[in-house]
């Protein structure tokens, strides 16, 4: 107990004393198996959602056995569901909300009634996490706006960054091909002088619009630069990837922003290349960026692919 090393009870504590009783105090907490303590030193060391609801729905099944548990929640632009275990006809449902702001909703499911003093452990013991939650919440939003362009709603350069690293890794692992195009506006610092820059984001926002029409679900869209966007598509080569670039460039070509007597519209420029195995992301995007100068060269509103050099000639890649 604190202050057992006391010479007498009022005498002032040495910083040695106070050490020590730290030290038991923290080597006791640590130690504790009760499920309370085990919850709040689990749910102390992350800030991850699904590393949260992984640790909460261990202790909870250690002290309620139940069926399934499915939590829940819209964070920012995306549905988040975690869900463990399988399911039952009885159920009981919580609204996770504190100091007034809501976060998500737990559902448990098993095969037996859920009884008056279960629910009263399930409460006293979401009560425990509900702090962890709302923090490991505000953590995925920030990081999700972290990766977001503000303007489009769009992934942003640090999300596909991160995109291609893994592309890069998965390709020189396991051979999956994956292409790159990069999609730049032509003459975009004339719309801006000529309309103004509120058409000019207008335009971006319904450039980024077409991009998410134009692709697949698989396939990854990015705000790469003020009018420059990136799209990643799996399982493909570049053959694939000019057609994906053509059909993109139709689509931003089909926009029209009505700006007083004018509707108006933009081209795009396209340039499209596969990964090569061992290729750092850098080299990759400096090829596609290189068939996109080569794009803009040949007149703008055209597509154009990486080549290398080979032993027949120069091929695309
Ligand atoms: P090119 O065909 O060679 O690509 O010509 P460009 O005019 O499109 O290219 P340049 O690099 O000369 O100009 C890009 C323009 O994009 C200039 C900049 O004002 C505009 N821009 C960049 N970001 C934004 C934005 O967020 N909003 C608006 N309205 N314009 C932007
Ligand atoms: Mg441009
Ligand atoms: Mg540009």
């Amino acid at each position: 107990m604190a202050g057992n090393n006391r010479p007498y009870p009022h005498a002032p504590q040495t910083g040695h004393s106070r050490l020590a009783e730290l030290r038991q105090a923290k080597q006791a907490w640590t130690q504790a198996d009760d499920p309370v303590a085990r919850l709040y030193r689990r749910t102390s060391t992350t800030l991850s959602l699904e590393h949260l609801l992984g640790i909460f729905a261990e202790e909870l099944a250690r002290a309620i056995p139940y069926g399934q548990l499915v939590y829940r929640h819209r964070l920012g632009c995306q549905d988040f569901v975690y869900s463990t275990g399988m399911g039952g006809a009885h159920r009981c449902d919580y609204q996770l909300n504190l100091e007034g702001a809501h976060y998500g909703s737990l559902a448990l499911t098993r095969r037996q009634r859920f009884h008056e003093d279960e629910l009263e452990i399930i409460e006293y013991l979401l009560g425990i996490v509900i702090c962890p939650l709302r923090n490991a919440c505000q953590y995925a939003l920030v990081e999700q706006a972290a990766l977001t362009d503000a303007l489009t709603g769009i992934p942003n350069k640090r999300a596909l960054d991160m995109a291609l690293a893994r592309d890069c890794s998965i390709d020189d692992r396991h051979g999956d091909r994956f292409t790159l195009i990069l999609c730049d506006l032509d003459h975009f610092k004339e719309v801006n002088d000529t309309y103004g820059h509120v058409i000019g984001d207008l335009l971006l926002q319904a450039s980024a619009n077409a991009l998410r029409e134009a692709t697949r679900d698989g396939d990854s869209i990015f705000r790469f630069g003020g009018e420059e966007f990136a799209i990643v598509l799996p399982h493909s080569d570049c053959r694939d990837g000019e057609d994906v670039a053509d059909r993109i460039r139709a689509a931003i070509n089909s926009i029209r922003i009505p700006c007083g007597d004018h509707q108006v519209q933009v081209t795009a420029s396209a340039g499209v290349a596969t990964h090569r195995r061992g290729e750092p992301p850098t080299h990759w995007v400096a090829r596609a960026d290189d068939a996109l100068y080569r794009a803009k060269g040949a007149g703008r509103n055209c597509t154009r692919i990486a080549h290398v050099v080979g032993s027949t000639g120069t091929e695309p890649v």
